[in-house]
C-alpha cells in the first residue's frame, strides 16, 4: 500500500508535500488500527524514508536542505508514532470490552441454564456440560468432596485420572487459578469447601472464573433447598391424605357399626320384642351391614386405584353396548324412572369395559338417588374430536357451586343429600380414578333444585378391531 500511495502521487497526481503526508498518516493509523503499533511504527518509519526521497525537496536524495522540511519530516514521524499508539489502544480496548462482553454472555448464559434445572441430580448433570457450551472449554470437570463426584464433559479423560489429586486440590486451592491453558475454580459452602471445578481451553478472566464458581454453588444450593421443599411439602400432603382417609373410614365405619350393635344388644335382651320390632332389627343389622361391606371393599379399591395396583385392559368397546349393559346393571334402581336413551353411530372407545360399566352405574344410581321418583334421566353420547362424550342428566336435587368440585373428593357428600339418602362418598372419587387411568375426564354441571348433568369422556380408540 506504501508502494501504491508513493507511486500514484509520484507518477500520476501532481500534489504539494502536505497532502502525500496526509495520505501516508492515515496508512499508517489505519495500521495501527487494525494491525497494532508493531506494524504501524515499522511502516511510519519506511514512509519517513520514503517522504523525504520521493517528496521533499532536493527529490531523489535522502537530504534535506530546507530546515522547515526537517520540521515536516519530524512532525510526520512523531504524529504517526503517536497516532498509531493511540489508534492501538483503542482498539485494545475495544477489544477488551469484546471480551467482558462475551464473558457477561458466558455468565448470563450459565445462569439460564443452571437456574432452569431443579432436582440436584439433573442439575449436577448438566453443569459441566452447560459451562462447556457457554465458555467454548475444551472439557469441563466438576469434582465434588460431598460422595467424592465427578462430573465430566467433553475430552476430559487426560485430566486428573484419579480422584486423590483432585481432591487434594479441591481442598486446598484458595482462589482461582490458572495454569496453562487449564483454569481450576474451587467451589464452597460459605467458607468449607464443596469442590471443584477445572476448565480445560477457556480463557476467561480471574473475576469471570469467580463469578461461574459462585453460581455453580448456588445453583447446588437452590436445587436442594427446592428438593426439600417439594418433599417435605409431598409428605405433608399424603400425611394430610392419609388421616383424611382414617379419619372419613372411622367416621364412617363407626355409624353402620353402631346401628348393628345397638340392634343387636336390643335383640339380645330376653322377651321384650315383638316378632315385628324383631323383624325390623334384623333388618336394619342386615342393610347396615351391606353397607358396611360395601363401604370397605369401596376404601379397599379406592387405595388399590391409588396406588396403581388394578390392572386395566383396554381395547376398542363400542359405546352402545357399555351403556346397555350399564343400563341393564342398573334396572333395579332404574325401575322408578324413566330413561332416555340418546346414542347414535359411535366410534368405540378404548376403555377396559368393565370398569367404565361401574362408573356408568354410578353415576346412573346417583342420578336415581339424587332426583325424585318418575323423574326422567337422560343418557346421551357425542363425539367431541377425539374422544366420545357421555352425559348423564337429572332433573334432581341438584348440588350447590360451592360443592360441585368436592364431590369428587374421597368421601365427600353433599350437606343436604347426606342425610337423607344412603351412600359412602366413594362413587365418584372412584369413577374419576377409573376414567383418568384412561385418559379420560369427568365432570359436573348442576344447579340447585333445577339437576346435574355429569359427563365423562373417553379417547376413541384409534385402530377399531
Ligand atoms: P354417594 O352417592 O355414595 O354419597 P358419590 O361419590 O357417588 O357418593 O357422590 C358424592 C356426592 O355427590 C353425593 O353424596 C351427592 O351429595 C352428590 N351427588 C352425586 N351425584 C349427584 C346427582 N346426580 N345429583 C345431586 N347430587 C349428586
Amino acid at each position: 500500500m506504501l508502494a501504491g500511495i508513493v507511486a500514484v502521487y509520484r507518477l500520476w497526481l501532481h500534489v504539494n508535500a502536505t497532502t502525500v503526508a496526509l495520505t501516508l498518516l492515515m496508512l499508517v493509523l489505519f495500521l495501527a488500527a487494525r494491525f497494532g503499533l508493531r506494524y504501524a511504527v515499522a511502516t511510519s518509519i519506511l514512509a519517513t524514508f520514503l517522504y523525504n526521497f520521493y517528496f521533499l525537496p532536493p527529490i531523489g536524495t535522502l537530504i534535506i536542505n530546507d530546515p522547515q522540511n526537517w520540521l515536516a519530516l519530524f512532525a510526520f514521524l512523531a504524529t504517526s508514532v503517536v497516532g498509531s499508539r493511540m489508534s492501538e489502544r483503542a482498539r485494545e480496548e475495544a477489544e477488551d470490552a469484546r471480551l467482558r462482553q462475551r464473558e457477561l454472555e458466558v455468565l448470563y448464559g450459565l445462569s439460564r441454564e443452571l437456574l432452569q434445572t431443579e432436582n440436584v441430580a439433573g442439575l449436577l448433570n448438566t453443569i459441566a456440560p452447560a459451562i462447556m457450551l457457554v465458555t467454548r472449554a475444551v472439557s469441563v470437570v466438576l469434582y465434588l468432596l460431598d460422595g467424592d463426584r465427578r462430573y465430566l464433559a467433553g475430552d476430559a479423560t487426560s485430566v486428573f485420572q484419579d480422584d486423590i489429586s483432585l481432591r487434594q486440590l479441591a481442598l486446598t486451592l484458595p482462589a482461582p487459578d490458572s495454569v496453562g491453558r487449564e483454569s481450576r475454580v474451587p467451589l464452597r459452602v460459605g467458607v468449607r469447601p464443596r469442590g471443584i471445578l477445572i476448565l480445560n481451553g477457556a480463557s476467561l478472566s480471574t473475576e469471570t472464573l469467580l463469578a461461574i464458581g459462585g453460581l455453580v454453588s448456588i445453583s447446588i444450593d437452590r436445587a436442594q433447598a427446592l428438593e426439600e421443599v417439594t418433599r417435605g411439602e409431598a409428605t405433608k400432603e399424603s400425611e394430610r391424605l392419609r388421616s383424611l382417609m382414617i379419619d372419613s373410614i372411622t367416621h364412617e365405619l363407626r355409624t353402620p357399626l353402631t346401628a348393628i350393635k345397638a340392634s343387636a344388644t336390643t335383640l339380645l335382651l330376653p322377651d321384650v320384642l315383638s316378632e315385628e320390632q324383631r323383624h325390623d332389627l334384623l333388618a336394619v343389622i342386615d342393610e347396615e351391614s351391606d353397607r358396611l361391606n360395601r363401604l370397605v371393599s369401596e376404601a379397599v379399591e379406592m387405595a388399590q386405584l391409588d396406588a396403581q395396583e388394578v390392572h386395566m385392559t383396554f381395547s376398542p368397546a363400542p359405546v352402545g353396548e357399555l351403556v346397555e349393559r350399564a343400563v341393564e346393571a342398573s334396572a333395579i334402581t332404574l325401575a322408578e324412572h324413566t330413561l332416555k336413551l340418546t346414542v347414535p353411530a359411535l366410534p368405540p372407545v378404548l376403555a377396559d369395559t368393565a370398569f367404565i360399566e361401574k362408573v356408568l352405574v354410578n353415576l346412573l344410581e346417583n342420578a336415581a338417588k339424587y332426583s325424585a321418583k318418575g323423574s326422567p334421566i337422560f343418557l346421551s353420547a357425542e363425539r367431541r374430536g377425539e374422544q366420545v362424550a357421555i352425559s348423564i342428566a337429572d332433573r334432581g336435587v341438584g348440588i350447590d357451586a360451592s360443592e360441585q368440585s368436592l364431590i369428587f373428593d374421597r368421601f365427600y357428600r353433599a350437606h343436604v343429600q347426606s342425610r337423607q339418602t344412603s351412600g359412602t362418598g366413594m362413587g365418584l372419587a372412584i369413577s374419576r380414578a377409573i376414567l383418568e387411568a384412561h385418559h379420560g375426564t369427568l365432570s359436573v354441571t348442576s344447579q340447585v333444585g333445577e339437576g346435574s348433568v355429569f359427563t365423562f369422556t373417553l379417547p376413541v380408540a384409534r385402530h377399531a378391531g
